[in-house]
This record gives structure tokens, C-alpha cells and sequence, in this order.
């Protein structure tokens, strides 16, 4: 079962999601499991986030 990064906008941290690929790709509600905000975003690590999403 892959795992999932998503970011939280609010805390910048990351929860980690284990679901299949077929429940990901139909949408999932992914809370942050830190603050329970669910202001988030997938997070693919630093390369991809850098060459896609450049942060400033
Ligand atoms: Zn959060």
C-alpha cells in the first residue's frame, strides 16, 4: 500500500497517508493530522515541489 504525503497550509507539516491507488485517485479527505485543518496539498518531496511549484 503506497504512501501519500500531503502538506498542511496552516502548519507546513506533513501527514502521511496510507491508502491504494484507486481510493486516491477518486479523492481523498485528508485532514492534517497535526492541527485538523484540511487546508492541504500533496507533497512529493523537494525536487518535484521545486521543479513544479517553485517556492519563493
Ligand atoms: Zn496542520
Amino acid at each position: 500500500m503506497p504512501a501519500y504525503e500531503y502538506i498542511c497550509k496552516d502548519c507546513k507539516k506533513i501527514t502521511e497517508v496510507n491508502t491504494s491507488y484507486e481510493k486516491k485517485e477518486k479523492g481523498l479527505d485528508v485532514t492534517c493530522e497535526h492541527c485538523g485543518s484540511k487546508n492541504v496539498g500533496q507533497y512529493f518531496g523537494n525536487m518535484t515541489v521545486t521543479a513544479t511549484f517553485p517556492l519563493h
